[in-house]
C-alpha cells in the first residue's frame, strides 16, 4: 500500500499501522487468558443427509466472547493462536468440551450420531494427539465413532514424519477422520491415497458457485470423482440454497452442511430444531 510507504519504499510509522499493531497485541493478550477466563463456547452445525433431512453429525465451531473485544470470529483468531502456540490449549479445550457435550446429549437421550471437531495443524504436530483423544473418549465413555476429527489440507501437503503413525493410531481408536475444506489448497493426491482417512469435505468455495459457474461445477465433479474412486465419504460445505442442494444430490453427494439447513446452533437450539433427535432410533 503506497500510502504507507516512504519515498524509498520503507514502511513508515502511521497511526493506522500503530492501531493495527495495538489491536493485534490486545488480541493476543486476551487470547492467552481466554481459556482460563472461560470466554469460549461451542456452537454445533448439523450435517444433514439431504435425501431424508436426518442429522448425521454436528460440527463444533468455536465462538469467543471477550468483555473488551466483543465477539471475535474464529477466522480472526485461530491463525494468531497457531502462531503463538495458544492453539494447543484452545484445541484441548474444544476437544474436551465437544466430547462433554456429546456425553450430555447421550445421557439426555438426544441421538446426535457424532460430533466433529476441527484440529489445527499445530495441534496435529504437537504432543501425541492420539493419546489425548483416547483419554478424552475414555473420560466421557464415548466410542471412537462418536467423534470425527477434521484436519486441514496441510496434513496432506507437509510430509511430517509422524503423520501416518498419528492417523493410524487415531483410526485404531475408531475415530472418523476427515480432510476439511478439500480443494482449497494444493492437495497432494499421493498422500490422500496413503492416509487412512474416511472422508473429505468439499469446500464451500466451490459449492457456492454451482450450478452457474462452470469451473466450480468442474471442481465439484472432480472432487466427487476422487472421493468415489478412493472410497471416501464426502460432505458438501456451504450449502446455502435449494439449487446447491439439488445439484449436489444429482452429483450423488448425499451429506451437506450449510445455512440452507442451519447455522451453528447452541445445544438448546439444536434440540429445539431437531426434536426427532430425542426419539429412539431416529437420527
Ligand atoms: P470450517 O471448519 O470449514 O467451518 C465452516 C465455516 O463455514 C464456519 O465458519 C461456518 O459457520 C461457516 N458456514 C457454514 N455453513 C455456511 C454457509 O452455508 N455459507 C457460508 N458462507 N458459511 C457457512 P466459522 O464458524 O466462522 O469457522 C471458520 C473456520 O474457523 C472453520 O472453518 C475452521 O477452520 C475454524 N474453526 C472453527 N472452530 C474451530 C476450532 O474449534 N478449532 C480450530 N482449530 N479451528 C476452528
Ligand atoms: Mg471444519
Ligand atoms: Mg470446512
Ligand atoms: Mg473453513
Amino acid at each position: 500500500d503506497s500510502k504507507r510507504r516512504g519515498r524509498n519504499g520503507w514502511q513508515t510509522f502511521t497511526p493506522e499501522l500503530a492501531e493495527q499493531q495495538l489491536h493485534r497485541l490486545q488480541l493476543e493478550t486476551h487470547l492467552r487468558r481466554a481459556v482460563i477466563n472461560d470466554e469460549f463456547h461451542l456452537v454445533y452445525q448439523p450435517q444433514i443427509d439431504m435425501r431424508n433431512g436426518r442429522v448425521v453429525a454436528a460440527e463444533a465451531l468455536i465462538r469467543w466472547r471477550n468483555h473488551s473485544l466483543g465477539e471475535i470470529r474464529p477466522d480472526k483468531f485461530i491463525d494468531h493462536a497457531e502462531t503463538t502456540g495458544d492453539i494447543v490449549g484452545i484445541g484441548d479445550w474444544v476437544l474436551n468440551e465437544a466430547c462433554r457435550q456429546m456425553r450430555e446429549w447421550q445421557d439426555a437421550g438426544l441421538n446426535v450420531p457424532r460430533v466433529a471437531v476441527n484440529v489445527s495443524y499445530r495441534q496435529f504436530l504437537g504432543e501425541d494427539l492420539s493419546s489425548t483423544v483416547a483419554a478424552v473418549l475414555a473420560e466421557y465413555g464415548l466410542p471412537g465413532h462418536a467423534l470425527e476429527l477434521e484436519f486441514t489440507e496441510r496434513v496432506l501437503i507437509e510430509d511430517a514424519p509422524d503423520t501416518l503413525r498419528t492417523f493410524a493410531a487415531l483410526r485404531q481408536l475408531g475415530v472418523i477422520l476427515t480432510i476439511d475444506d478439500f480443494g482449497e489448497g494444493y492437495s497432494a493426491l499421493n498422500y490422500l491415497r496413503r492416509l487412512p482417512i474416511h472422508g473429505l469435505k468439499l469446500s464451500q468455495l466451490f459449492v457456492q458457485g454451482v450450478p452457474d459457474n462452470q469451473s466450480d461445477v468442474a471442481v465439484c465433479q472432480a472432487v466427487t470423482g476422487i472421493a468415489r474412486s478412493l472410497g471416501l465419504a464426502l460432505v458438501a460445505e456451504g450449502v446455502e440454497t435449494e439449487q446447491h442442494r439439488d445439484f449436489l444430490l444429482q452429483l450423488g453427494v448425499h451429506v451437506g452442511q450449510g445455512f440452507l439447513f442451519a447455522p451453528g446452533l447452541t445445544p438448546d437450539e439444536l434440540r429445539d430444531r431437531y426434536p426427532t433427535l430425542g426419539m429412539a432410533g431416529a437420527g
